[in-house]
């Protein structure tokens, strides 16, 4: 039984008040679902002391969006994955869609950050995904296949058998267009068969499924045999919604 995860990303939202009365009522829910889900928000870096605050001694994790490739040096603006680690952090979301499309991130950049993460500590969750275009031209498979082996082509079968892939497609982030569930199951079951492909242990790696994952759609989503939960944008920011969503888990 592979484990279940919710994890939340924020992007570039939240101030310090909505921030705490967004995770007070998340803490407060989090009773109702327990251990059997492992549930977790990304924020945005000059948050984290605050999330660590927060959510220190209870059962919520946390990290980052993103990282540097780098542990230190003249990157400016940049942040190291050991910095996030001293605020508690144990995510680091790696090649989210927006991070290929808006700061030119390529498989190779990506493949890096998530080595970097593993070495600081973190949990990468690595995202891969394809765009409308490349699924109405067929090219899914090979697009998010291509994206996975990037990163698997770096990392020993030990490394790999620590990261989390989300699956986003991205034409359906943001949009309110959620992938069909059988839709999502057959890209989850050839990234399951890719994985595995490499080594057969790593058949066990957690499969999140992303975008526009709703109150109303989570349940069909994650009942699919190979979706083991889910990222979460736009929904992660209203704890009534979040929690449903971490209760259909
Ligand atoms: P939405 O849930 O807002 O579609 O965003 C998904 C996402 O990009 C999570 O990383």
């Amino acid at each position: 039984q592979r484990a279940k995860w919710v994890v939340g990303n924020w992007k570039m939202h939240g101030r310090l008040a909505d921030n705490a009365a967004l995770l007070q009522a998340v803490v407060q829910g989090a009773g109702a679902f327990g251990e059997a889900v492992r549930v977790g928000v990304c924020v945005p870096a000059p948050y984290l002391a605050q999330v660590q605050t927060l959510l220190a001694g209870t059962s919520l994790v946390w990290g980052v969006q993103d990282l540097s490739a780098y542990t230190h040096g003249a990157y400016t603006g940049e942040v190291a994955g050991e910095m996030a680690v001293e605020f508690g952090a144990t995510l680091a979301i790696v090649g989210h869609s927006e991070r290929r499309a808006y700061h030119a991130e390529s498989d190779e950049r990506v493949a890096a950050k998530t080595v970097r993460a593993l070495e600081a500590g973190l949990t990468p969750i690595v995202c891969i995904g394809e765009t409308l275009e490349q699924r109405e031209g067929g090219a899914t498979e090979a697009v998010v296949g291509a994206q996975l082996d990037a990163v698997l082509a770096v990392l020993s079968v030990e490394q790999a058998a620590r990261i989390v892939v989300a699956y986003e497609p991205v034409w359906a982030i943001g949009t309110g267009k959620s992938a069909t569930a059988e839709q999502a199951q057959e890209v989850h079951a050839f990234l399951r068969a890719r994985l595995a492909a490499k080594d057969a242990s790593l058949a066990a790696v957690p499969l999140l499924y992303g975008g526009s994952v709703k109150a109303d759609n989570a349940e069909t989503l994650f009942r699919q045999a190979d979706i083991d939960g889910g990222l979460i944008g736009g929904a992660a920011l209203k704890s009534q919604d979040f929690l449903a969503i971490c209760a259909a888990a």
